[in-house]
C-alpha cells in the first residue's frame, strides 16, 4: 500500500476549487512513456501550471503499474529539479471496475475515475458510490470523478458508436447519492482524432471539416443545477490540422480528422469546467515529428535523435494549451 502523499502527489480537491473560482481548467494529459512525462512536466513547470498526469487502463497494461507509480514520483522530483514545485495529480482515466480503482488507490494514485456511464443510471450510481466510499475513507483522501452521459469515439479500451448528452435533470441526484468530487459530462466532445463523421460537419473553403459546436446550453443548465461543482470534459483534443498534414506529408493517412476548436475549449474553461482531457493532440504531435525525422534522415537509427525532437514538439504543444487554451499558466 502506497499513499500518494509518499510520492509527493496531491488530489484534485483544492486544484478544482481554485480552477472553478478562477475561471480556468487544469490540464489532464495522458502519458505512458518517459518522453511524454518529461515534456508534460517541462511545459507545466515553465508555464507554472498545475497538472493531472492521466493513465488509462490501457496505459497501465502497456507501461506496468509499478513503473508508472515511480514515474509519477520521478515527475515530482523532476519538477523540483527544474526549479518550481507544481501540484501534480496521478489520475486513473476511465476506470471500468471497482477492483481497478481499488488497485490504483493502493498503488499511489491520488485520483480515480469510475466510468459507469455505459451502465443503467441506478447501476452507475451504485458503482460510483462504492468507489467513492473506498477512496474517501483512505488515510489520505483520494478524489473520484464520475461520468453521466456517453461520449462517442474510441479511446484505448473505451469506445461508443453514439453519444448521449448528459441530462441536466439527473446531475443533482447523481452527485448527492454518489458523493463524487467531480463529474464528467457529455456536451458534444468525443474521443479520438476523428471526433465527428464528415456528414455531421460542414467544410470551409479549403475543404477542412468544421465540427458542430459544443452544447453550451446543456453545460449552462448543468451549472444551474449544481452551481460551482467541478465539471470535466473528456475528448477535448483540437486535432491541429498542421500535425495531420505533416503526418500525411510523410506517409501517414488520417482521413477525416476533426477535433474541438480551441476557442470553444477556452470558453468552456472559463465556466465550471475545471479539468480538460487532452490525449490525441499529443499523439499527433509525437507521430508527426517521428515520421518527419524518419523520412528526412533515413540514416538515423538512434532513438534519442528520433524521440528527442518529438519530445520538444510535445512540450511546445502543452505550453500552448496551458497558456492559450486552458488558462492554467501562472496558477501553480
Ligand atoms: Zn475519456
Amino acid at each position: 500500500m502506497t499513499s500518494y502523499k509518499e510520492l509527493g502527489l496531491v488530489n484534485t480537491k483544492e486544484l478544482f476549487k481554485k480552477a472553478v473560482s478562477g475561471g480556468y481548467a487544469i490540464p489532464a494529459y495522458n502519458f505512458n512513456n518517459m518522453e511524454q512525462m518529461q515534456s508534460i512536466i517541462q511545459a507545466c513547470v515553465e508555464t507554472k501550471s498545475p497538472v493531472i498526469l492521466q493513465v488509462s487502463s490501457g496505459a497501465r497494461k502497456y507501461a506496468n503499474q509499478n513503473i508508472l507509480k515511480n514515474m509519477a514520483r520521478g515527475a515530482v522530483e523532476y519538477a523540483h529539479e527544474l526549479g518550481y514545485d507544481i501540484p501534480i495529480v496521478l489520475h486513473l482515466d476511465h476506470g471500468d471496475s471497482f477492483e481497478l480503482c481499488k488497485d490504483c488507490i493502493e498503488t499511489g494514485f491520488s485520483s480515480v475515475m469510475i466510468d459507469g456511464s455505459h451502465l443503467s443510471y441506478d447501476e452507475n450510481v451504485a458503482l460510483t458510490k462504492k468507489v467513492c466510499e473506498l477512496a474517501h475513507s483512505q488515510k489520505d483522501y483520494v478524489t473520484v470523478e464520475g461520468e453521466l452521459g456517453v461520449l462517442a469515439g474510441v479511446e484505448d479500451d473505451v469506445s461508443s458508436e453514439h453519444s448521449h448528452y448528459t441530462q441536466p435533470s439527473e446531475v443533482v441526484d447523481f452527485v448527492g447519492k454518489t458523493k463524487v468530487d467531480s463529474l464528467a459530462i457529455s456536451i458534444g466532445t468525443s474521443h479520438g482524432r476523428a471526433k465527428f463523421k464528415p456528414e455531421q460537419c460542414t467544410r470551409d473553403a479549403n475543404g477542412i471539416l468544421i465540427p458542430p459546436p459544443l452544447r453550451f446550453d446543456i453545460l449552462e443548465e448543468i451549472e444551474k443545477q449544481i452551481p460551482g461543482f467541478p465539471i470535466v470534459l473528456h475528448g477535448s483534443s483540437s486535432v491541429p490540422i498542421e500535425y495531420v498534414h505533416m503526418i500525411e506529408k510523410y506517409g501517414g493517412k488520417l482521413t477525416d480528422s476533426v477535433g474541438i476548436p480551441e476557442e470553444q475549449l477556452r470558453k468552456a474553461a472559463k465556466s465550471a469546467v475545471c479539468k480538460i482531457n487532452i490525449d490525441s493532440d499529443g499523439r499527433l504531435a509525437m507521430t508527426a515529428l517521428i515520421r518527419k525525422i524518419l523520412v528526412e534522415k533515413p540514416d538515423e537509427f538512434d532513438p534519442r535523435k528520433i524521440l528527442g525532437p518529438a519530445r520538444d514538439e510535445l512540450k511546445k504543444l502543452y505550453s500552448h494549451k496551458n497558456q492559450n487554451v486552458l488558462g492554467s499558466a501562472g496558477r501553480a
